[in-house]
């Protein structure tokens, strides 16, 4: 083994591996290569084995995945091994006798994770190559905005290419110089002499942090980095009928990758206001609609007013008693995923008038006498 092979390449993934992937990729492997699965060629195996073990034990920790993806095999900190050498992962690695207890492989990783005091938490770093930060928002609209749809402004503070520098970090008029320790390439190969034989690494270069430029003379506006944190404006379309707490991603529109890497997305969560009429349930509109005790006696014509501002006639019939509730169709919120509106429903509050003038008053006392005393009562009350 006079070359490390490339962690990715072991396993057969790309830099961007998921977590899922890699895990899915080192179970194969593992058992593919496992010592007692190739009686045959158990040297052979073993030592695959071994390469995958340790490809995935890398991989898998966010934070040696990091250190792999800057440096190469041959960390700073000799990766995990506390400066002494990328092969002492402590005293894991020589024991695969025990390995063959492990009659299902099932949980393989999760407890090599434990074997090697690793952790498995997510990462999707490689070669510096990163995507950028999501960043999230609330964003209030009213009720008759969710109803309708509508586009806002909005303004969020993210970082931006820097304008001077043009994202180069060198002063306007400068130009970033090639690094001369690696010439530009950002990468230095080393020889490393193992108890394995020589191999050969690549590791990013210290002296520019691995993007191949120095700069001499950084930009005063963002002090060489290239960005800015900058407060920027964003129109968002928000379709019609969009519920409380629903979320529009804007792709891209997050904080900038780094080395290439493709910008976060932003999340946009959706708030919306409540209204003194009207409330929601489901697609549904409801709200209460106040009628004269003489409209729900006699019957009446209403004119309702719906949430896009347009007005419905609707006829309610004689003897209609309060807590009524009568439905418009359609005339409720659009279903944001499917073709359909939920309706509008409308529960009636008769009005008992508080005061009466004279000529009222007379006209219900004369009303009054036409009519029993006491309301024809239902005759499980007092019968049943
Ligand atoms: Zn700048
Ligand atoms: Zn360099």
């Amino acid at each position: 083994m006079a070359e490390k092979r490339d962690y990715y390449e072991v396993l057969g993934v790309n830099k961007n591996a998921t977590d899922e992937e890699l895990k899915k990729a080192f179970r194969k492997l593992a058992k593919k290569y496992h010592p007692d699965a190739n009686p045959d060629n158990k040297e052979e195996a073993e030592r695959k084995f071994k390469e995958v073990n340790e490809a995935y034990e890398v991989l898998s920790d966010k934070q040696k995945r990091q250190m792999y993806d800057q440096f190469g095999f041959d960390g700073p900190q000799g990766f995990g091994g506390q400066g002494g050498g990328y092969y002492s992962y402590g005293s894991g690695f020589d024991g695969f006798g025990g390995f063959s207890d492990f009659g299902d492989f099932g949980d393989l990783g999760d407890i090599f994770s434990s074997f090697f005091g690793g952790s498995s938490s997510r990462s999707r770093s490689s070669n510096g190559v990163r995507k950028g930060a999501d960043l999230k928002v609330n964003l209030d609209i009213t009720f008759e905005e969710a109803y309708s749809g509508v586009e806002k402004e909005i303004s969020i503070n993210r970082n931006e290419k820097c304008k001077s520098c043009n994202g180069s970090g060198a002063r306007r008029g400068t130009t970033a110089d090639k690094c001369s320790v690696c010439k530009g390439t950002g990468k230095i190969r080393q020889v490393v002499t193992t108890p394995f034989g020589q191999m050969s690494t690549q590791k990013v270069c210290t002296h520019c942090g691995g993007s191949g430029k120095v700069i001499k003379e950084p930009c005063p506006d963002c002090r060489g980095k290239g960005i800015l944190k900058k407060s920027v404006k964003l129109k968002v379309k928000i379709p019609e009928g969009i519920d409380e707490g629903q979320t529009i991603i804007l792709r891209g529109e997050g904080e900038p990758g780094t080395n290439g890497g493709p910008n976060g997305d932003l999340y946009i969560v959706i708030h919306i206001k409540r209204h003194s009429i009207y409330t929601r349930k489901a697609e549904h509109v409801l709200c209460e609609v106040p009628i004269t005790f003489t409209g729900a006696t006699l019957g009446t014509e209403l004119e309702i007013p719906m949430v896009d501002g347009t007005k419905e006639k609707y006829r309610i019939p004689e003897g209609t008693q309060t807590g009524t509730r009568f439905t418009i169709k359609n005339k409720g919120f659009k279903s944001v995923n499917a073709n359909w509106r939920g309706d509008f429903i409308f529960t009636v509050i008769v009005q008992i008038p508080k005061k009466l003038t004279k000529e009222q008053r007379d006209i219900i006392t004369e009303l009054a006498k036409t009519m029993n005393e006491q309301p024809p009562i239902k005759r499980r009350g007092i019968f049943g």
